[in-house]
């Protein structure tokens, strides 16, 4: 084992601090690397908190991590020592499920490891994740990324990134479709640029008018303000998509009579209390409501090169390592934009 340093929260109601824990060796299949960045999201907060219900204390939160190989394992094919790297949501699954063999690792029917908060498959190591010094990974889940982008911009693409880029590839969303966007925070601001790099016309549908500047500014082509009822009649069965970022409870029926027929309504955000839908805004115009959850390991990959052609990355505002207690509660504002990032070199 080798020790290294990390933050963690010890209960729910900790503040994180500096935590002292080990890892384990790289075995022949593992890539060992220093973490350069890593982003927060909204998720650790969740989990920190013990808001669903399943935190393991104690918790090393972190899942859009960039870091340099330090060490390769003897049978590891893809990375060598000094080469980026880069590790999202997940750091393990079955391999061998329906859905792994179709590379959307995140739905193994045998239960994902996530990065942080989770059990490896040994069902007793509780895995440890970003906001540390060194990570050790088994190499068909670290990710290549390109030098052409900056890191710290990179980081949020492991899991904001991959959270927005999936479902509006699966659902094809591009060109002469109408894309709306709710919520224009870290998710929400890399659904305006994929959305907008795809070719879509993007809407984006806000609570408060100083985002308009901010959504244009991000690849937006329009900006509707959702407290004014005119605005909203203007676009009553405007759109073909709407992607719904938000994960504080909102009524989700004032958006679905802005769908046009056979609409589809995406969530990606996770409120903490049920949706109520109203079943004729569903039935009257044949829409439908679907959500998506992050991102296998081939597409997380196919999304990390399509951003380093086109030029994509996260606005992000870096922090130190000491500075995260104070980011959380910020984030609990939507008091950034649009992305904490931690450089680990302060740690
Ligand atoms: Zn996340
Ligand atoms: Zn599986």
């Amino acid at each position: 084992m080798m020790s290294t340093k990390g933050y963690a929260a010890h209960s729910a109601t900790d503040y994180l601090a500096p935590f002292d824990f080990e890892r384990r060796e790289p075995n022949k299949h593992d890539v060992q690397f220093e973490i350069l960045y890593c982003g927060v999201c909204h998720s650790d907060i969740h989990q920190v908190r013990n808001e669903w219900g399943n935190s393991k204390y104690p918790i090393v939160p972190g899942h859009e991590i960039v870091g340099r190989v330090t060490k390769a394992g003897s049978r590891v094919t893809r990375f060598k020592v000094g080469d980026l790297a880069a590790v999202g949501c997940l750091v393990d699954s079955c391999r061998e499920c329906s859905n792994c063999k179709k590379g959307l690792e995140q739905y193994c029917k045998n239960g994902a490891v996530g990065t942080y908060n989770d059990y490896e498959k040994d069902g007793k190591t509780v895995t440890y994740g970003g906001y540390s010094k060194q990570i050790v990974v088994h190499e068909d889940f670290v990710l290549q990324i390109s030098d052409k982008l900056p890191l710290e911009g990179v980081a949020p693409l492991l899991c904001a990134g991959i959270t927005t880029y999936s479902p509006l590839r699966h659902w094809k969303v591009g060109q002469g479709h109408k894309l709306g966007v709710v919520g224009l925070g870290g998710l929400g601001h890399m659904a305006v640029k994929f959305g907008a790099a795809f070719g879509a016309e993007v809407t984006m549908l806000s609570t408060s008018p100083n985002k308009e500047v901010d959504a244009r500014r991000l690849g937006a082509h329009k900006f509707a303000l959702t407290k004014d009822p005119e605005q909203l009649k203007g676009l009553k069965g405007y759109f073909d998509f709407i992607i719904d970022t938000v994960s504080a409870p909102h009524d989700y029926n004032a958006y679905l009579k802005l769908l046009d027929t056979n609409g589809i309504m995406i969530c990606v955000g996770v409120p903490p209390t049920p949706m109520e839908i109203v079943g004729f805004n569903l039935l009257g115009n044949r829409l439908s409501i679907a959500g998506s959850g992050i991102g296998g390991i081939p597409e997380t990959q196919e999304m990390l090169d399509y951003c380093a052609e086109n030029n994509i990355t996260s606005d992000v505002e870096v922090i130190d390592m000491a500075y995260i207690n104070e980011a959380y509660e910020r984030m609990m504002k939507a008091d950034v934009k649009y992305r904490f990032v931690i450089d680990l070199a302060t740690l």
